[in-house]
């Protein structure tokens, strides 16, 4: 069992203000980049008549609310589609509540309660988004290495490990790829399951910059991301992975929009549709074709701020099993 500092402890230990610091630059970046993009910020339920259940492995945490069961948000997936209705290009930074395993406790990279820095743009292709989270991602890091270096020294961190990020373009490799690498590595890795916490620890400990992954097979991935047409049983998706063994930092891709294959796609899943009935409603009338992504905000600052956990880079701290404020 992980045991955290007192809050008083943890609130005012060096690292913690250090990395705060670094996760108030993070966030100025984004909102400057994506501004600048014409992207709109919205600031997203907290609670609602349904969640996403991509959740692997996870559980959801229930609210009455007025008698109705609502959720806790998992993410903000359903209600980044919906705000395209009005907006083409929209970001939050939304919180999720997810109720990880306890063994996740000790996986460094967990927590019960995180946010996204959650992007949908109507029209994009998946190239185009990925092409927006990799200058959202360089931008923080700049506006990080270019203010805060006396935050870096604190934390020990060595503004060159972040060279690559800086100066080139981040790499792509198809799910294939990364499955063939995995098993010359000697990880058995199954080619048409999700790269586990323990694969993608493997793989980004290889580079010395971020990479995308790409084409996930169907069955790992929720509903909404966009089967390829040209190759069945393939999604239109990708995941970032950081360098140093630090591993996912966000997911995204094209999304299903298409209301009789939103259906089918969460019947597949294991979905009851009809439990989806608001969304569903949106989708039957029309939704934007899009593409979006989310990444984890406090794994990010972990990578930039070089922290063992992610935990350490959060003022309050929810560890999954962990009794805390
Ligand atoms: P997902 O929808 O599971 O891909 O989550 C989106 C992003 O949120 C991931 O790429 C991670 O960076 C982050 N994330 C997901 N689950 C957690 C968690 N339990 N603790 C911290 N960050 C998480
Ligand atoms: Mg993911």
């Amino acid at each position: 069992m992980t045991l955290l500092p007192s809050p008083r402890e943890h609130l005012t230990c060096p690292t913690t203000v250090a990395a705060v610091r670094i996760q108030n630059a993070v966030l100025a970046a984004t909102r400057e980049t994506l501004t600048a993009k014409g992207f709109t910020e919205l600031l997203m339920p907290i609670v609602g008549p349904v969640t996403d259940p991509g959740i692997r492995g996870s559980k959801q945490v229930d609210v009455d609310y007025y008698g109705h069961k609502y959720r806790m948000m998992t993410s903000a997936i359903l209600y980044k589609q919906a705000s395209l209705l009005a907006f083409d290009k929209i970001f939050c930074i939304a919180p999720n509540v997810r109720l990880e395993p306890l063994e996740t406790a000790s996986t460094s990279r967990h927590l019960a309660e995180f946010r996204q820095i959650d992007v949908e743009m109507a029209g994009a292709s998946r190239a185009d988004i990925m092409g927006v989270a990799e200058d959202v991602v360089r931008a923080s890091v700049r506006k990080v290495v270019t203010e805060l270096p006396g935050e870096l020294e604190e934390l020990g961190r060595d503004a060159g490990a972040f060279a690559e990020l800086l100066g080139s373009p981040f790499g792509t490799m198809t799910h294939t790829a990364a499955v063939e690498t995995l098993r010359e590595l000697g990880h058995p890795q199954s080619a048409d399951a999700e790269i586990d916490w323990r694969a993608e620890v493997i793989l980004s400990g290889k580079v010395s910059g971020p990479f995308f992954v790409t084409d996930y097979p169907k069955g790992c991935r929720g509903f909404y991301d966009r089967e390829s047409a040209e190759q069945p049983g393939v999604l239109r998706n990708f995941d970032l992975l950081a360098p140093e063994g630090f591993g996912e930092l966000a997911s995204g891709g094209e999304r299903e929009f298409e209301y009789q294959k939103l259906i089918l796609r969460m019947r597949e899943t294991g979905e009851n549709p009809a439990k989806y009935g608001w969304y569903l409603n949106l989708a039957r009338e029309g939704l934007p074709a899009s593409a979006g992504f989310g990444i984890g905000l406090e794994r990010f600052v972990r990578y930039i701020a070089g922290l063992d956990e992610v935990w350490q880079g959060t003022p309050y701290p929810k560890i999954p099993g962990v009794v805390s404020p």
